[in-house]
């Protein structure tokens, strides 16, 4: 049920699904989402589906993780220094720990926060930093990043995590309330430039920490 088999179909749907990225597809096989959810829903951790996470919050679709993930990456050799918004219980940023050695994290809820910091022990891995705040703010002590993720949607996108951007860098996340999309930011020497791509559907981008 938790085996590597059952791990590489969830690999061969994302490519049916189009993702082309090796070193994504690679990242995602290597990531046991098993560990992430509830013992209850174990069997049902490589389907391809969003699941409750507790405190009201789910574990992204693997595809999503993916997609997002595929638009940091293209046309560069790696992440750089990453920073995820909304860490949950931490499945995206293991992802994101796959393709570069620097990720910081952030989540507003806290024992979702110390379900991640569990996780990471468990899965040794070490190299993700994770912070209880409100990633409205992102994380300037850490600044500036290469790639920034978001995993909740809000009305706007949050001008500190543009900011936070370094030079050639990239942030991708979902923008909107009952319609949401998937919006691609990059710091280019020309300036900023938006592209807005897939319809999506996030749990809300929230203000303040619980
Ligand atoms: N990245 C997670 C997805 C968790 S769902 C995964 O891989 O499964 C999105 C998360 O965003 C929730 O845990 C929610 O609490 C968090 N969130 C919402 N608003 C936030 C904010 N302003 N700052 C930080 N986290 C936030």
């Amino acid at each position: 049920m938790t085996s590597q088999r059952t791990r590489s179909r969830m690999v061969d749907r994302l490519r049916e699904k189009g993702i082309a990225n090796e070193a994504v597809l690679k990242a995602m096989g290597a990531v046991p989402r098993h560990v992430f959810v509830e013992e209850a829903l174990a069997s049902r951790a490589y389907e391809d589906t969003a699941l409750p996470l507790g405190m009201g919050q789910t574990i992204s679709q693997p595809y999503i993780v993916a997609r997002m993930v595929e638009l940091l990456l293209k046309g560069r050799t790696g992440l750089g220094k990453a920073l995820e918004i909304g860490a949950g219980c931490g499945y995206q940023a293991a992802v994101l720990a796959q393709l570069t050695n620097e990720v910081y994290a952030v989540e507003r809820i806290g024992p979702l926060l110390e379900k991640a910091k569990a996780n990471m022990r468990t899965l040794q891995q070490f190299n993700v930093r994770l912070k209880h705040g409100d990633g409205h703010f992102g994380m300037p002590e850490a600044a500036p990043f290469d790639s920034i993720i978001v995993a909740a949607a809000g009305a706007a996108v949050p001008p500190e995590l543009v900011r936070q951007l370094a030079p050639g860098g990239r942030l991708v996340l979902p923008v909107g309330g009952d319609a949401q999309y998937l919006s691609l930011i990059e710091h280019t020497p020309q300036g900023y430039t938006e592209t807005r791509l897939d319809p999506v559907r996030f749990v809300p981008l929230l203000p303040g920490v619980q």
